[in-house]
């Protein structure tokens, strides 16, 4: 991907503490740069640059679409988040993300915690992904469960003209931070739940407090179901799962579910399977972090993650209208937000 995508693009070398960091500011026509901070072991610096030119393209859409006054960034620090991650690393880090003087504010991704948050905000007040004692969101994962849950009440409205999931068999694959969430609204309105995880520990703590059927990891694109809930990793929609794949709906919180999104999110519609799109419906916990930089109430951001019902639904219908897969029909809503904006500024 071109970094000219890109609004700015900033690298940081410290020697004292061994901080090795990019962060990229995608598009800021709806307000300062939001994303989050991953610390991943890349093996070369232009796997780390292309890694953080893609993510932080995909916020300025997930925050457009998701309807939020904020535009698209990311960071990404080189490095192993088990043994190079120290106090003074991070606080550099925290230093780095003050340079900008809040043109992007961070918050957490793979291999950052709240409590590395709370030591990035020693150092610049332009961090979000804060604990509550700080006045800040605490876990998104309930924000963004019950947008997944939106989306998928939407779909379901989409193919049979109502929104009950009752009855319906959904599996979840993965039972962690956002999917016990989604596993409790399922439940809770008479939806047939099927669970999928690779650790047992989080099956059975799932199992203890809700009524699921277990299946296992290598299973579940073989089982029988009526939507698919990808809740754990990315890619897993791919030659080899959509050929075993029997689901109408797929909507889940896993982010990049389409392993190639073009090709997948086509093939996906040919074979009639109805595609939430995945930065649209796992938007709550940008929506959440979103509300701890206009003021924290979490209240208002389950309002706001509800509202991915109606996106959902204006998408089903641009995509039916174009005659478009869903994804691309997000994308062009996404984009046009931003261009009508984006020429508001250009007027006097
Ligand atoms: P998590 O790590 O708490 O949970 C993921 C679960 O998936 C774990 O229990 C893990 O054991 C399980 N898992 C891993 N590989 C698996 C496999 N092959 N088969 C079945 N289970 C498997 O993560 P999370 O915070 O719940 O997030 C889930 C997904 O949603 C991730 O892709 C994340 O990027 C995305 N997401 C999360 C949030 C959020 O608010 N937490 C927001 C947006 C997107």
């Amino acid at each position: 991907m071109a970094a000219f995508d890109h609004e700015q693009v900033v690298f940081c070398q410290d020697q004292a503490t061994g901080l090795k960091s990019i962060l990229a500011i995608h598009n800021t026509t709806l307000g300062p740069a939001v994303g989050g901070t991953r610390m991943w072991a890349y093996a070369t610096e232009d796997e780390a640059l292309t890694d953080v030119l893609r993510l932080s393209r995909g916020m300025t859409y997930k925050n457009a679409l998701a309807g939020l006054n904020i535009g698209g960034g990311k960071a990404v620090v080189i490095g192993n988040a088990r043994t190079d991650k120290n106090e003074a690393l991070l606080r550099r880090f925290g230093r780095f993300v003050d340079s900008l003087g809040g043109k992007y504010i961070t918050a957490e991704d793979v291999g950052m915690s709240t409590r590395d948050m709370e030591l990035i905000r020693l150092e610049t007040k332009h961090v979000v992904g804060l604990p509550d004692f700080m006045g800040g969101g605490g876990d998104p994962s309930p924000v963004t469960a019950y947008g997944v849950y939106m989306g998928m009440k939407a779909s379901v409205r989409e193919l049979t003209g109502s929104e009950s999931l009752a009855g319906k068999r959904v599996l979840v694959q993965g039972v962690g931070h956002v999917g016990q969430y989604l596993v409790e609204h399922l439940v809770k309105e008479g939806a047939e739940v099927l669970v999928a995880d690779i650790y047992e520990d989080r099956i059975r703590e799932v199992a203890s407090r809700f009524q699921v059927t277990y299946v296992k990891p290598d299973d579940v694109y073989t089982t029988a179901m009526d939507i698919y809930a990808p809740c754990a990793l990315g890619a897993t929609v791919n030659d080899d799962t959509l050929s075993m794949l029997t689901c109408s709906i797929i909507c889940g919180a896993a982010n990049n579910q389409l392993a190639r999104e073009a090709e997948h999110g086509e093939a996906v519609r040919k074979k009639g399977i109805l595609y939430a799109p995945d930065y649209l419906v796992n938007a709550g916990g940008i929506i959440n972090c979103y509300w701890e930089i206009i003021g924290y109430n979490r209240q208002a951001a389950m309002s706001q993650a509800e509202n991915i019902y109606q996106t959902t639904r204006a998408i089903f219908q641009k995509s039916a209208e174009e005659n478009i897969p869903t994804y691309l029909a997000a994308n062009r809503m996404a984009e046009a937000r931003i261009a009508s904006i984006a020429q508001l500024r250009t007027r006097r």
